[in-house]
């Protein structure tokens, strides 16, 4: 009897596994033939930091004003710097970011007013050797040279546009409803009582007031 549900058990599970087998046979992989192909990163991807430079003269945008390293809550970014004579602006001469201690929580990239730095979509930056993972200032320039990025002030203008106006508490321009007929008269009861109340004339006492 054992031999036999054993056999049966056995049977229905393989023609189970044949079936699933089968089934996906017709639907589309989800696998990635890695490295020929590869996921594209959703576009707030928190991942390598990298250094953003202008576009046009491909200088850094970082003005070394230390905010990030300010921000940082595990002090992963070491800047130096020095002011340069004629333009009186400061510049970076040292720009180290310790990846092996950073948690890629993005306050740097929020602290930056000037779209310098920022947590990419980038990945792939395995090493053997711990060392390599203190990331340079060429190094950090160099894989944020391909990175696209859209101005905090010109986002922020955008945004502005797009977004819907504020209800400034003005009075509708659409009139009331008219009152109805005995809303008017139990109105103007209660106004007629008001004034009773706020006259501080006594009354006039009736027949049935007097006791004399
Ligand atoms: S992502 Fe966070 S931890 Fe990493 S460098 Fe920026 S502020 Fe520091
Ligand atoms: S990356 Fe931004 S916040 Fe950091 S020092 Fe440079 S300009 Fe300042």
């Amino acid at each position: 009897m054992g031999l036999v549900k054993e056999t049966t058990s056995g049977i229905y599970n393989l023609l189970l596994g044949l079936w699933v087998t089968f089934k996906h046979l017709f639907r589309k992989p989800v696998t990635l033939q890695y490295p020929d192909e590869r996921w594209e990163m959703p576009e707030r991807s928190r991942g390598t930091i990298v250094l953003l430079s202008d576009p046009e003269t491909g200088e850094l945008n970082c003005t070394a004003c230390m905010l990030c390293a300010k921000a940082c809550p595990v002090a992963a970014i070491t800047i130096e710097r020095k002011k340069d004579p004629e333009t009186k602006k400061n510049y970076p001469t040292l720009f180290t970011l310790d990846t092996t201690v950073c948690c890629y929580c993005g306050l740097c990239e929020q602290a930056c007013n000037f779209d310098a730095i920022k947590l990419t979509g980038k990945y792939e930056f395995s090493v053997s050797d711990k060392s390599e993972l203190l990331y340079e200032m060429d190094f950090l320039q160099e894989i944020g040279r391909d990175v696209k990025y859209v101005k905090k002030k010109k986002a922020a203008k955008k945004a502005k546009k797009a977004a819907p106006k504020k209800d400034t508490g003005e009075k509708s321009a659409e009139k009331p409803a008219a009152k109805t007929a005995e809303e008017k008269k139990e109105d103007s009861n209660e106004e007629d009582k008001a004034k009773d109340k706020t006259s501080g004339e006594p009354k006039e006492k009736g027949p049935e007031d007097k006791t004399e």
